[in-house]
């Protein structure tokens, strides 16, 4: 059997080495690295593919938030509402533009934003929401649209776990996650559902004024060549990435299927152990996974990971720590009573092997070593 990764880029890359290579070597032919055609063809095509007007490429999935957030006239002190329960980047660009992450607990099941939570800690200083769908499922967007109109505040989706991710807006019809509310990010870092072979990311809008105003962001706030009508950033997607991730585009929805088997899987083989709570799925999005995540009950997780280590089975803590009590945000003051979902998940959540290459044989051999590990400790 091969051995099992956590993440497997090369299994993927030998499947679609010929494109990938000769995509890589046309740009190289050409010598236009930045700026160039297939940065524009590729934004092309994910704007089709998402069904949203525009698709602004840059830098990275953090980039992507920040840029946002730059987009919407905040000022200083001004309050953004997000996820205790995320990668750091999400509340990280909201500190360092010096604006007030106010962090909210998530669902018990979801791992998403606790919707109720999120309305009691809208002040007159809040002025946007970013949800995180996270590990590959749409926050409840919905009741999220609804607070935002309600007390005028903009949504930026953080949809770098969620690529693809389908939500079900209402009986009849459904968005991809990051084109919901008023921008969406995402990331293309090289083990997301849709990576590079580096960094990359994009963001989202089906606002004309906010694509204008983030297209300038993005670069040096300039519209017209070496006139700077706003502070901006310097964030770009690079034409060989954009090359690259125009041939994975085309995997997507495959890989995303790919993604979706190996957890029925799971599901099916962990359903009935008591010491495991299966990932939810929630009525109002599909799951992508981009991460596996089981909720573990009465029983040892380090002990548990030590073992599954001793079987050649990697697993993963996302994430060990939740965002209040990260050392860099010391100084903004959060109660622990607050957090309780969070910082039970932190204490009891790990990660099996997710990608688009796991086998019937390497799932077999994980779920028996799991459940058997379950059994024994
Ligand atoms: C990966 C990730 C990001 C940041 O993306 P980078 O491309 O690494 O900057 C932001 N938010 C979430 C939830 C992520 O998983």
């Amino acid at each position: 059997m091969e051995e099992i990764k956590m993440v497997d880029l090369k299994g993927q890359y030998d499947k679609i080495k010929p494109e990938v290579d000769n995509a890589i070597q046309n740009v190289i032919d050409t010598s236009s690295f930045i700026k160039g055609s297939q940065v524009h063809e590729f934004q092309k095509e994910l704007e089709r593919f998402l069904s949203v007007k525009h698709v602004i490429a840059c830098g990275n999935g953090t980039d992507a938030l920040q840029i946002a957030l730059m987009s919407l006239n905040l000022k200083p002190g001004d309050e953004i509402i997000t996820s205790d329960f995320t990668f750091i980047a999400t509340a990280e660009v909201i500190a360092l533009l010096g604006l007030k992450p106010v962090l909210i607990d998530v669902d018990p099941n979801t791992f998403n934003l606790d919707v109720n939570k999120v309305e009691k800690a809208i002040t007159d200083k809040t002025k946007a929401i970013i949800p995180v769908h996270l590990f590959g499922q749409c926050a409840d967007m919905n009741s999220l649209i609804k607070l935002a109109e309600k007390y005028n505040l903009y949504i930026i989706e953080d949809a770098a776990q969620a690529l693809g991710a389908d939500y079900k807006v209402n009986q009849t019809s459904t968005k991809k996650a990051g084109t919901i509310g008023n921008i969406g990010c995402t990331s293309f870092f090289p083990s997301k559902n849709l990576g590079c072979f580096g960094d990359g990311g994009a963001i989202f809008t089906n606002d004309d004024d906010l694509y204008e105003k983030i297209s300038a962001i993005a670069n040096h706030g300039m519209r017209k060549k070496y006139y700077h009508e706003l502070i901006g950033v310097n964030s770009r997607l690079d034409n060989i990435q954009a090359a690259i991730l125009r041939v994975k585009l085309k995997h997507l929805q495959q890989y995303n299927f790919a993604r979706q088997k190996a957890a029925d899987f799971y599901d099916n083989a962990f359903i009935n152990n008591p010491k495991f709570q299966i990932p939810f799925r929630s009525r109002y999005s599909s799951h992508i996974f981009h991460q596996y995540t089981l909720m573990t009950k009465n029983i040892d997780r380090d002990k548990l990971q030590e073992h599954f280590k001793s079987k050649g089975i990697p697993s993963m803590v996302y994430y060990p720590v939740p965002i209040h009590k990260q050392e860099a945000f010391k100084d903004f003051i959060f109660s622990h009573d607050d957090f309780l979902v969070t910082e039970n998940l932190c204490k009891k959540v790990i990660s099996l092997p997710m990608h688009t290459e796991l086998s019937e044989k390497q799932l077999n051999y994980i779920v028996d070593n799991v459940n058997e590990a379950t059994c024994i400790l």
